[in-house]
């Protein structure tokens, strides 16, 4: 970290403020004249230079790819630490997550007959391995995992199903879910209608030859197959050769392992609040990321982003009311276990949690701002939006937000929280292959962010109110 450039963005925050003393408050309005100063202050320090580049240059050289239960989650676990005490937080601390422990192997592909060719692929996360001398079988194809659903009992008996749907693209990424449910629900589906192992095209907006992982859910009632992603181009070599109408044979080696649960954790910061410290505003991301990059888009950035969000607040001559709480979560690819062991350790302070957001899509700009408060609220989250609107951000209707997937099983035990939608039209272009790195990422972009979150981190912890409903 740059400790000059920190200073200077210090320096513009404190020329914002007319003294080191508490923030006056106005009875007239949500927040007072110097609160929003203050704010705007925090803004353009941000875009001036947030900090948060240096950040991700940092995690993603000494760090790099940090699978869940990997030497590399440890690795991040420890920079973590580190890097917030570094940073100046004034409390670092971890705490223990138990988690699965999957391990990626070799993995290779192609197809045999009628027309022999290497394929690129990828094990999905948490697959079974093949055995190191593989699998073969013939191919049999569906274009959607509810066409899968809907075939007749034994469909697929002895064959490789092959699930070729492909995601849309869209800025707020929701051509996702509809793709994602062949990976996540497609391998135990296939092996219920009696398949081998399962193929899928990668859940992934680009056309290279990089493959998609991510993790798969295998259900209770079915067995354990095989499941691998095919990159797009090679997708669509193979439905060119199922277009032949000759049968189509595959081979398939994953040579996974499963290793006993272990140990990871979340990794907490705080910048400690003026008068009211035990009440804390949560921001964060996932510490952990897929293998085959550097976890650069997902999560480093939002590491990078809520971690300079918070070191800018605790840079300020004067604190807000309420604590700023930096989580990173552990093991959110596998199955979000650091996010819902976090909303297990914390089930009785669920009323500290005064609101929450996590940054866990990409380093796009952030272009809407979504609450999820107590009706009663809105004024307020609409007042901090108007600090946010200069940066290009919009007001996201509906008041649905659970704030990010880690922030999810807090925001369902009544925890408030707001999503700052960023820009995903190309996040799915490099979300879990080997081309999420940092040259994909622009520090300006990383800057917008930071600003939006510190902007919505003061002001949350400096406001006299609550956004549950209950009475101030
Ligand atoms: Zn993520």
């Amino acid at each position: 970290m740059n400790i000059l450039k920190f200073a200077a963005v210090a320096a513009v925050v404190g020329l914002s403020l007319s003294s080191g003393a508490a923030f006056p408050h106005d009875g007239d309005h949500i927040f007072s004249r110097e609160e929003i100063s203050a704010a705007v202050g925090l803004r353009e320090a941000a875009l001036e230079n947030s900090g948060a580049y240096e950040i991700l240059e940092s995690i993603t050289t000494e760090v790099g790819p940090r699978l869940a239960g990997s030497p590399g989650d440890a690795a991040a676990v420890a920079w973590m630490i580190a890097k917030l005490n570094e940073l100046g937080f004034d409390k670092v601390w971890t705490e223990p997550v138990e988690i699965p422990h999957w391990q990626r192997g070799a993995s290779a592909g192609r197809v045999l007959s009628p027309f022999p060719r290497e394929m690129q692929i990828t094990s999905l996360g948490l697959s079974v391995g093949t055995g190191i001398q593989g699998l073969s079988a013939e191919i049999i194809h569906f274009e959607t995992y509810q066409d899968l659903l809907d075939a007749p009992e034994g469909a697929a008996e002895g064959k490789i199903v092959f699930i070729s749907n492909r995601m849309e693209r869209a800025r707020d990424g929701s051509g996702y879910g509809p793709a994602v449910i062949a990976r996540a629900m497609g391998p135990s589906e296939a092996a219920r209608h009696g398949a081998v192992a399962l193929l899928i095209r990668s859940i992934g907006t680009d056309s290279h030859r990089v493959p998609h992982t991510g993790s798969l859910r295998y259900a209770d009632d079915a067995p354990r197959i095989p499941a691998a992603a095919l990159s797009n181009p090679d997708a669509d070599i193979l439905l060119n050769m199922l277009g032949r109408g000759q049968p189509v044979r595959f081979e398939l080696m994953l040579d996974n392992q499963d290793h006993p649960m272990t140990t990871s954790y979340n990794v907490i910061g705080e910048m400690t609040g003026s008068e009211a410290p035990d009440e804390v505003i949560i921001i964060g991301g996932h510490l952990d990321s897929w293998d085959l990059g550097t976890g650069a888009i997902d999560d480093g950035a939002g590491i990078a982003i809520t971690m300079a969000a918070a070191k800018l607040i605790g840079d300020m001559p004067t604190r807000p009311r309420r604590t700023i709480r930096m989580v990173g979560w552990a093991a959110e690819e596998i199955g979000l276990w650091g996010g819902r062991q976090y909303g297990v350790a914390h089930a009785d302070e669920i009323a500290n949690h005064i609101i929450g957001a996590e940054s866990d899509f990409g380093a796009g700009q952030i272009w809407r701002f979504t609450p999820g408060v107590d009706e009663g609220a809105l004024d307020v989250m609409r007042a901090i939006h108007a600090v946010l609107a200069p940066l290009g951000i919009e007001w996201g209707e509906g008041n649905s937000s659970r704030g990010g997937p880690d922030t999810s099983a807090m925001a369902a035990a009544g925890m408030p929280a707001a999503t700052l939608n960023q820009d995903g039209t190309y996040y799915f272009d490099l979300h879990h292959t080997a081309d999420d790195t940092l040259d994909k990422v622009s520090a300006a972009d990383l800057n917008q962010n930071v600003a939006a979150y510190a902007v919505f981190a003061f002001l949350a912890a400096q406001y006299d109110g609550y956004f549950d409903g209950r009475p101030e």
